[in-house]
C-alpha cells in the first residue's frame, strides 16, 4: 500500500480489479507468484551491478554476485543451456544484443513477416533489425498456413543470409528446428531461435528446444515463463564473450537486478512438477478452446494449436478483428487483434483476433471451462451490435471468475 499517494494507489486498487474480474486471453500476459513481486519489489532495487559476477564496475556486489550466478546457473540448468545471459532489460534489446554479437549493418537477416507471426524485431522496416540490416522476410504457406520448410531453404540458399531469426508472437505451430539448423548450415548462416512466447513452454518439455540446435537462443521472462518483465539469452560457449559484451557495454548500462533476482525465482519455479502440469495444462486448454471455436463456426488459422496461442480468423462472422476486441473487452474478454496470414484488410483493422491460454491457465481454468469460454466469445461476436448482450456476460464472466484465486 502507497499510504501517501492515494491518487496512484486508487489506480493500483482499479487495475487489481480488472485484472481479477475479466478473462485475460492475451496470449503474451500471465500472473506472476508472490514470490516473483516480492524479489521486484527488494532491496536490489536499489543498487547498480554494471558489468558481470566477479567483474563489476562499482563495489559493494558480494550479494549480487551471488544472485546473478543463481540465475544463471538456474537457467542453464532449466535449459540445458551453455551459456546464459540474464542481464537483457526485455525481449527486443535480448534480440539487439544478438544480432550486434552475430552480424553488422548493412548484412542480410531472415525472419518471418509480421502476418506470418514474426516480431518486430526479426525484419520490420520501423524497428532496428529493419533498419540496420537487409531484412528478408519468409512467410508461411498461403495454403496451409504453415512453415514450407523446403521453401525455406531455397529461400535462404538464395539469400544467403547471416542471421536467420527464427520466433513468432502469434504463429501456433511448433517449429523443427533441427530442419532450421539444417538449412543454416547449408546456407552459411547462424540459427538463432526467439522464444519469447513458448519459453515456459520449452522449460516444461511440452514444446520442442532450440537449445541443442540453434547459435542463441533469446526470450522473454514474462510471457509463458512466468516471470518478472525482462529478457535473457542463452548460447554456445563460442558465442558467450560476444554476446555478453553486446549486452553490456555494447546496450545497455546496469542490470536491473531486482528483475534479475525475480528471474531468479520464476526459473526455480518452472523446475517444479507443478509448473510442467501447468504448462500442459495451457495446451490442453488452447488446443480445446481452438476446438470449440472451430465447433462454433469459427476458422483457427493453420487449423490448430501446439502451444499456447491461436489466431482466429473472424470473417465468417463479418466483424474485423479491431471491432471484435472492443466488443469482448466490453465483454469482459480482453484479448488483441491481429492479421491473418495473406491479411486482405489493413493492420488496424485486420480479419482476426489472437487469444492464449497462460493467464487463464495460472488462474486455474481447466478444458471443461474452455467450452464456456468459447460460448461467451460466439455469443460477443454474434450480437456484435447489442450492448445489453456485453453487459451481460461482463457480469457472468466477474461472477465466474470469483471462484478462481489471482495470487499464487
Ligand atoms: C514479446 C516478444 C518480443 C519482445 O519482447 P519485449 O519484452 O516486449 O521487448 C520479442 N520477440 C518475440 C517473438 C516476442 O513475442
Amino acid at each position: 500500500m502507497i499510504t501517501y499517494d492515494d491518487e496512484l494507489q486508487t489506480l493500483l486498487d482499479e487495475e487489481e480489479a480488472r485484472q481479477k474480474s475479466v478473462l485475460r486471453l492475451i496470449p503474451s500476459e500471465n500472473i506472476v507468484s508472490d514470490g516473483v513481486r516480492e524479489a521486484l519489489g527488494s532491496v536490489l532495487v536499489n543498487k547498480y551491478s554494471e558489468g558481470y559476477p566477479g567483474k563489476r564496475y562499482y563495489q559493494g556486489q558480494a550479494v549480487l554476485d551471488k544472485v546473478e550466478r543463481l540465475a544463471q546457473s538456474r537457467a542453464k540448468a532449466l535449459f540445458g543451456a551453455e551459456h546464459a545471459n540474464v542481464q537483457s532489460y526485455s525481449g527486443s534489446p535480448a534480440n539487439m544484443a544478438v544480432y550486434m554479437a552475430l552480424c553488422a549493418p548493412g548484412d542480410t537477416i531472415i525472419g518471418l513477416g509480421l502476418n506470418s507471426g514474426g516480431h518486430l524485431t526479426h525484419g520490420r522496416n520501423v524497428n532496428f533489425s529493419g533498419k540496420l540490416y537487409n531484412a528478408q522476410p519468409i512467410e508461411v504457406n498461403p495454403e496451409t498456413e504453415a512453415l514450407d520448410y523446403d521453401e525455406i531453404e531455397r529461400q535462404c540458399i538464395e539469400a544467403k543470409p547471416k542471421v536467420m531469426f527464427i520466433g513468432t508472437t502469434s504463429y501456433s505451430r511448433a517449429f523443427d528446428f533441427a530442419r532450421l539448423r539444417d538449412i543454416a548450415d547449408k546456407c552459411g548462416a547462424y540459427l538463432v531461435a526467439d522464444i519469447a512466447h513458448v519459453a515456459g513452454l520449452v522449460a516444461a518439455g511440452v514444446y520442442p528446444s532450440p537449445v541443442p540446435y540453434a547459435d542463441a537462443v533469446t526470450m522473454t521472462t514474462h510471457k509463458t515463463l512466468r516471470g518478472p518483465r525482462g529478457g535473457m539469452i542463452l548460447c554456445k560457449e563460442k558465442h558467450a564473450k560476444a554476446i555478453d559484451r553486446t549486452v553490456f557495454p555494447g546496450i545497455q548500462g546496469g542490470p536491473h537486478m531486482n528483475q534479475v533476482a525475480a528471474l531468479a525465482v520464476a526459473l526455480k519455479e518452472a523446475a517444479t512438477d507443478d509448473f510442467k502440469a501447468y504448462s500442459r495444462q495451457i495446451v490442453d486448454n488452447a488446443q480445446c478452446l481452438a476446438q470449440c471455436l472451430v465447433d462454433r463456426g469459427l476458422r483457427i488459422v493453420s487449423g490448430g494449436t501446439d502451444c499456447h496461442l491461436m489466431v482466429v480468423d473472424l470473417r465468417a462472422k463479418s466483424v474485423d478483428g479491431k471491432t471484435a476486441a472492443i466488443a469482448l473487452e466490453e465483454s469482459g474478454i480482453v484479448c488483441n487483434f491481429n492479421a491473418i496470414p495473406y491479411d486482405p484488410n489493413p493492420p488496424m483493422r485486420p480479419s482476426g483476433i489472437r487469444l492464449g491460454t497462460p493467464s487463464i491457465t495460472t488462474r486455474g481454468l481447466k478444458t471443461e471451462h474452455m467450452p464456456q469460454v468459447a460460448d461467451w466469445i460466439v455469443r460477443v461476436l454474434d450480437h456484435i451490435d447489442d450492448p445489453s448482450i456485453r453487459a451481460g456476460i461482463a457480469d457472468e464472466v466477474r461472477q465466474f471468475l470469483a471462484q478462481f484465486p489471482y495470487n499464487h
